[in-house]
């Protein structure tokens, strides 16, 4: 298949992709700049349509209500996620709890008459009516709680549920194509035409990417039966693929293009034309690839249906265009703004990347719309369509099409979405001969609640044209500001208030990431990590047999071995090297932290290798890894100046007193192979720039990669005594601990040997009572109530119980579905289960490798299989290596689950709707308190969780692994450990002493500072 790499644009668009956004806008301000003249009657145009807006809003109660539930206001939010989430909820119980969350304290009555419309009153009413009949009704709603007391709660369910309804129509055009196309015939549409799109969202399993394609295959076939109303079909490419993701390329992409090529054939054969809609940043190669295969198929070369969105918040917009043109067929390009800027924004700052893909100025994005318009108005092969519902950016083109065109030109189109824009177009299309397409999402109530969302947030974003239309704050000049010139003004400077990804944590460098979405990156990183060197010298092998990570060589952890006498020896170093290393200032100390994260991100693809390959994590796993190790060293620099310097205490006349934190001496860290980099550096970074020296003992697993670690920290100027290496088993470590000098531990592993620790650093008398600071497992449980969404819920099971092969003392042990909708969640988790593929670790598809080794792989599976009667699902798992298979294993209760199991196997219980705190007590009771997840969009559950989840980590909508350094301070309770949180404030001062002082001033010979105080002024 051609990847079509190699084409200019593509060059272009790779060097655009994450540029300053100076450099990227400084040609387009140049494109898009208008004369004064030509600025003129823009302007004068634009106006005019402002009118014809905002008539249609006095008419459009639908506006009307937009604008009286802003999304700044408390009442705009509850709506939106009230409207994401009712309709897809079963059970009363739940939906009663969610009404009354998102209606109970928000102040409905402030909006009861301040609307001109009827309808919108008429809403709002509603609204205060269920707020009252779900009990959270203030003074005065008795009566009407009595009054509606009587029809019953259905009544209110049925009005919320109505309502809800309602709005979703606003933004739907049909449930099913047919009835969309039917109300596309009717008067308000008539002169209009449509691209359908299939609601929902992003396939998770196969059986979602098939059924999308059939309804594609369907809406095709169907307006391929009205050839006179010239409607489309837009399609969205991660809907035909459940793993539309780089990591999986070469599976997803040729079947997408087989699927799309499918599609396309038979739109052809219908006279029907295709829009691939745009998606997010990460996809646009991958469709570019997958669209370009098609232009260029013989089959389709005379076909002029077909095309592509092209969103102009991103910075490679202007090349994609160009790429478009010059595939040298006639091409449709629909050019957007774009849909999910604000997950572009947070996604690049999650993955540390070195800038982002759009633009951070609402100005620059419309400036380079209008660039974007330009070229596409001047293009050889592009049919031009503008879908926009703002009128400057309507009335630039108009006159730029003119300009270019002649005045009569009709040779694009503009689109708007169903919904919005509306008055915008009418005059255009009624009386001046343009061609407006609507776009007319399609499909039931369940499906159109992310989209509606999306929508939500367009109308009530202060950014957006509609919204500021709406707020009187913004007069017409305001709206109509250039916004080229705002660009020229800034020099197409970035928002201040959005850092690069690099620095949002503010006062430390958060670590940087390597964008292993972009293919080439992922391939040539795939590439440096496999070739790195991984053969310590004098073993033969590390592996039982090198192909197959099949579990390490017995004779290998005899050979990396420390013997007894230099484990003593080591603390013999460490302690003598100690009081000079305390004596430096922590700005020294933090300095050479630093100095070693910097050094550690030089050497990531070195390190990244060594975890590969002697841990078996994959290739993201193993980024991580060095991230966090980075975030580790600077975050612990921060802290340290911030905690370490003395601090001026309070007391009488005459008295110094003063409190600081030194380091208590030598430490004894401990460390697991599951994270055998990232909590490998953590411990030893705090223990050091605390003052203390440091003896460190990794996992018997996974010696070489602490070896390279330290030393490379020796590189860096940490002295060799004051971070001293052992390595070896369970023997080496009581070895370690039976050594009375240690001052203090940091241990990270299993409960088991955490007490084994405990008891031996009690059991000497002569021993001083030393900080032990333990991190151990978990009996980690989701919850997931009738309000999540599913493909939410799926994406995160997926990450938190079998990313790392579930070998995280974060990972999900235990799934707690609500009842009412197990079901429907466990066809979900086992359609998402099937689309998992196993391998490799160095391979970049990779999603579960094997397990750390032969024991753990033995007990593991062994347990699994005395649990098959209970098997809901499980996958297959290649036949060589250390693979156990991701399994859901059902259990009748929550207190069936009473260990750990430190693998790819997630147990699944229920609980009653309404009955989530018990479920919590119950999840309590364990006496674990590592992690525990929420699913659910009610606000009052999550502050339940908040009230009684007894564990150190909670999550709530998302995974609950991965917590971020500084962000998340990691460590549990109970079971789980004894704190104080790894990458969390209160963490250095465990590794130190505390030194108080206090000095008489006055025992010299009197106070003379006080005697001082009063110098006779009044
Ligand atoms: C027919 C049609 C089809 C569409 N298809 C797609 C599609 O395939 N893919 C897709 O992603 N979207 C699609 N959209 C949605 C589209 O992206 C939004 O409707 C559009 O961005 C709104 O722009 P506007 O000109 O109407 O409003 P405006 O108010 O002028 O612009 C709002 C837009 O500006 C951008 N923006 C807001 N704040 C900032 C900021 N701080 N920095 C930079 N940019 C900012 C965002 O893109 C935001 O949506 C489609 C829209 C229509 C009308």
């Amino acid at each position: 298949m051609t990847t079509d790499v190699t084409s200019a644009a593509r060059k272009t668009m790779a060097k655009l992709h994450r540029a300053p956004e100076p450099d990227v806008l400084k040609p387009m301000i140049e494109r898009a700049r208008l004369d004064a003249s030509e600025r003129k009657r823009i302007v004068t145009r634009a106006e005019h349509l402002i009118g014809d807006i905002r008539e249609a809003q006095h008419r459009s109660w639908v506006a009307q209500f937009l604008n009286e539930y802003q999304l700044s206001s408390q009442e705009g939010l509850a709506l939106m996620t009230l409207a994401e989430a009712y309709l897809r909820v079963p059970d009363a119980t739940t939906a009663d709890l969610l009404i009354s969350d998102k209606l109970g304290d928000a102040d409905w009555r402030s909006h009861s008459r301040s609307s001109n419309s009827r309808l919108v009153n008429s809403a709002t009413f509603g609204l205060i009516l269920g707020r009252v009949m779900v009990g959270e009704g203030e003074g005065g709603g008795g009566v009407v709680r009595k009054l509606v007391g009587r029809m019953g709660e259905p009544f209110v369910r049925q009005a919320v549920g109505a309502a809800m309804r309602l709005m979703g129509e606003v933004f739907v055009m049909g449930r099913t194509i047919e009835e969309a196309q039917k109300r596309m015939r009717k008067k308000e549409n008539r002169n209009f035409t449509a691209s359908f799109d299939m609601l929902g969202e992003a396939a998770r399993t196969q059986k979602d990417a098939d059924d999308f394609y059939e309804s594609y295959w369907d809406a095709i076939d169907k307006v391929g039966r009205e050839p006179d109303r010239d409607h489309t079909v837009s399609i969205k490419l991660s809907a035909l693929h459940a793993r539309y993701e780089t990591s999986q390329y070469d599976k997803c992409v040729p079947e997408i293009t087989e699927r799309l090529t499918q599609l396309c054939r038979e739109a052809m054969r219908q006279d029907v034309a295709i829009t691939v809609d745009a998606e997010e940043a990460d996809r646009l190669d991958m469709s570019l690839d997958i669209i370009g295969a098609i232009a260029r198929n013989p089959e389709f070369r005379d076909w002029n249906r077909y095309g592509l969105a092209v969103q102009a918040y991103g910075k490679r917009a202007r090349a994609v265009i160009e790429w478009a043109d010059t595939l040298g067929r006639p091409m449709n390009v629909r050019l957007v703004k774009g849909a999910y800027w604000d997950t572009e924004i947070k996604r690049a700052q999650v993955e540390g990347l070195s800038d982002y893909p759009v633009f951070t100025r609402k100005a620059s994005t419309d400036t380079c719309y209008l660039a974007c318009a330009k070229d596409m108005l001047e293009a050889k092969n592009i049919g031009p369509a503008f879908a926009t519902h703002n009128a400057l950016t309507v009335g630039t083109i108009l006159e730029w099409a003119a300009e270019r065109h002649g005045k009569d030109w009709r040779g694009f189109e503009f689109q708007r979405l169903h919904g919005m824009g509306e008055g915008l177009y009418d005059r255009l299309v009624d009386e001046e001969g343009y061609h407006c397409r609507i776009y007319a999402p399609v499909g039931g109530h369940k499906e159109l609640l992310a989209y509606l969302v999306r929508r939500l947030l367009e109308n009530g974003a202060n950014s957006s044209f509609v919204n500021q239309l709406a707020d009187d704050e913004y007069d017409d000049a305001a709206l109509l500001a250039d916004p080229v010139e705002k660009t020229a003004k800034v020099g197409g400077s970035m928002l201040p208030q959005i850092p690069l990804p690099i620095d949002i944590m503010g006062e430390w460098k958060n670590s940087q990431g390597i964008d292993l979405n972009d293919r080439d990156t992922l391939l040539d990183t795939a590439r440096k990590v496999n070739a790195v060197d991984f053969q310590p010298e004098g073993i033969d092998s590390v592996h039982e047999d090198p192909h197959h990570p099949s579990g390490r060589s017995r004779a290998f952890i005899e050979a990396t071995r420390t013997s007894n006498d230099d484990v003593h020896g080591a603390i013999t170093a460490a302690q003598a090297a100690y009081p000079e290393w305390d004596l430096r200032p922590v700005e020294e100390r933090a300095g050479l932290l630093e100095k070693f994260a910097d050094v550690l991100e030089e050497n990531r693809i070195e390190l990244m290798g060594l975890v590969v390959k002697e841990a078996f994590r994959s290739i993201p796993d193993a980024l991580s890894e060095v991230r966090e190790a980075a975030d580790f060293c600077r975050y612990y620099a921060h802290r340290a100046r911030v905690d370490m310097p003395s601090i001026r205490l309070p007391g009488p006349t005459g008295e110094y007193n003063a409190m600081k934190l030194e380091g208590r001496g030598t430490f004894a860290t401990v460390s697991p192979w599951n994270f055998p980099l990232a909590i490998f550096v953590g411990q030893n970074a705090a223990a050091l720039v605390t003052g203390n020296t440091v003896v460190a003992k990794p996992a018997p697993q996974t010696p070489m990669i602490a070896r390279r670690i330290v030393e490379l920290a020796h590189q860096c100027g940490i002295p060799h005594d004051a971070w001293k290496l052992v390595t070896g088993g369970a023997d080496v470590g009581a070895e370690l601990m039976s050594d009375t000098r240690i001052a203090g531990v940091a241990f990270t592993g299993s409960i088991a040997t955490a007490k084994r620790i405990a008891s031996t650093l009690l059991v000497d008398e002569e021993r001083p009572i030393i900080p032990f600071i333990a991190e151990t497992g978990g009996i980690n449980a989701m919850i997931v109530d009738s309000t999540a969404l599913p493909e939410q819920v799926a994406a995160d099971v997926m990450t938190s119980a079998f990313r790392s092969a579930g070998q995280r003392c974060s990972a999900l042990r235990m799934l707690i579905l609500q009842e009412d909708v197990a079901d429907e969640m466990l066809a979900m988790l086992s359609g998402a289960m099937d689309m998992l593929y196993l391998g490799d670790p160095g391979d970049p598809a990779t999603d579960v490798g094997p397990v750390i080794d032969r024991d753990a792989y033995d007990k593991l599976m062994s347990y699994r299989e005395t649990m098959r009667p209970r098997w809901i699902k499980t996958v297959e798992a290649p036949e060589e290596g250390l693979f156990v298979p991701p399994t859901m294993i059902s259990i009748d209760e929550i207190e069936d689950l009473n260990r750990e199991w430190f693998g790819p196997l997630v147990h699944v219980t229920t609980f009653k709707a309404g009955k989530l705190k018990e479920t919590v007590q119950r999840v309590n009771a364990k006496r674990y308190g590592l992690t525990m997840g929420l699913h659910s969009r009610i606000q009052k559950s999550a502050d339940i969780m908040q009230t009684w989840a007894r564990v150190g980590n909670l999550y709530v909508n998302r995974s609950q692994i991965g917590a971020v350094v500084g962000s998340q301070p990691f460590g549990g309770e109970g079971l789980s450990g004894t704190g104080p949180k790894a990458g969390g404030p209160h963490y250095l001062p465990r590794f130190c002493a505390e030194r108080a002082v206090s000095i008489d001033t006055t025992s010299a010979g009197g106070n003379a500072s006080l005697l001082s105080l009063d110098t006779g002024e009044i």
